[in-house]
């Protein structure tokens, strides 16, 4: 019979001070974003974000309904957070279970701090978060690509929201579990902030952190923000430049 491995005797931090993937305690893992992805869509993107791969597709600001969701002094968001089926090693039941409830509701709150609601009344700004392939982090993976996706579809915001995580692995506190991590960590916390205001727009904790523990957590996922703000930045200049090109391409004719 094959023992399973349980927290104690898993080691996720060898002798060097390195992650079983190979990283320092407070690397993250590789992202790439990419803009424009749909055609249909009034907005959207795909991020990587390790062995992460997730889509969304946002529509709107257009007329909520029912009608009886309206809200008479702004719109509403309504992000949809679903895993594929084939996206984890054991297949997903298809459709909304209570933690893609959960999830679709933290998403849809975190953005509604950011973007300015009040100037598209009785409306709703649809953002559906397809996670295609998951591998831990995929609510805050959907989130910062979901940012880009609004800006994509010309929706005004403060600032776009970045989503991180920082954990806790074989008693230390590090950047941005992977998988493994996850199963056999003590601590999970994933957290999105607006960096130009500088606030928390979600703070979720699974495990055990110490005051101490906490406050690292946050500060490394604070550090990375800055870093994963650039990338979206970064992201949307390649869509408007290759656009740009595009065109030249076209008047050159
Ligand atoms: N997961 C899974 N099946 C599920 C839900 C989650 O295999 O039904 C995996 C998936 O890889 C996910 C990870 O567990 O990314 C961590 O899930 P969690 O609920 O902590 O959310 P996440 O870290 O993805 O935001």
């Amino acid at each position: 019979m094959i023992e399973l491995g349980t927290q104690s005797d898993i080691k996720l931090i060898n002798e060097e001070g390195l992650r079983n993937d190979g990283r320092k305690f407070n690397e993250l893992r590789p992202i790439r974003i990419e803009v424009g992805v749909l055609n249909r869509a009034d907005g959207s993107a795909y991020i990587e974000w390790g062995g992460n791969k997730v889509l969304v597709a946002v529509y709107g600001p257009r007329e909520a309904f029912p009608k009886h969701t309206q809200n008479p002094s702004r719109a509403i968001i309504n992000a949809r957070y679903n895993m594929a089926a084939f996206s984890v090693d054991e297949r997903k039941r298809p459709g909304p279970d209570r933690r893609a409830i959960e999830i679709s509701k933290v998403i849809s709150e975190a953005l509604e701090v950011a973007v300015f609601t009040e100037q598209f009344p009785r409306t709703s700004i649809d953002v559906y978060i397809e996670v295609l392939q998951a591998d831990a982090g995929t609510r805050i993976a959907g989130l910062t690509a979901a940012s880009v996706a609004l800006v994509d579809a010309g929706i005004p915001m403060k600032d776009m929201v970045v989503g991180c995580a920082a954990g806790k692995i074989d008693g230390k506190v590090v950047l941005d579990l992977n998988k493994e991590e996850d199963n056999f960590g003590q601590a999970d916390l994933p957290m999105a902030i607006i960096p130009r205001t500088d606030e928390i727009v979600l703070l979720q904790m699974d495990g055990n952190f110490s005051r101490e523990e906490l406050e690292q957590a946050v500060e490394l996922s604070k550090k990375a923000a800055t870093y994963i703000s650039n990338l979206q930045r970064e992201a949307l200049m390649a869509k408007y430049k290759s656009q740009e090109s595009e065109k030249e391409g076209e008047r050159s004719e």
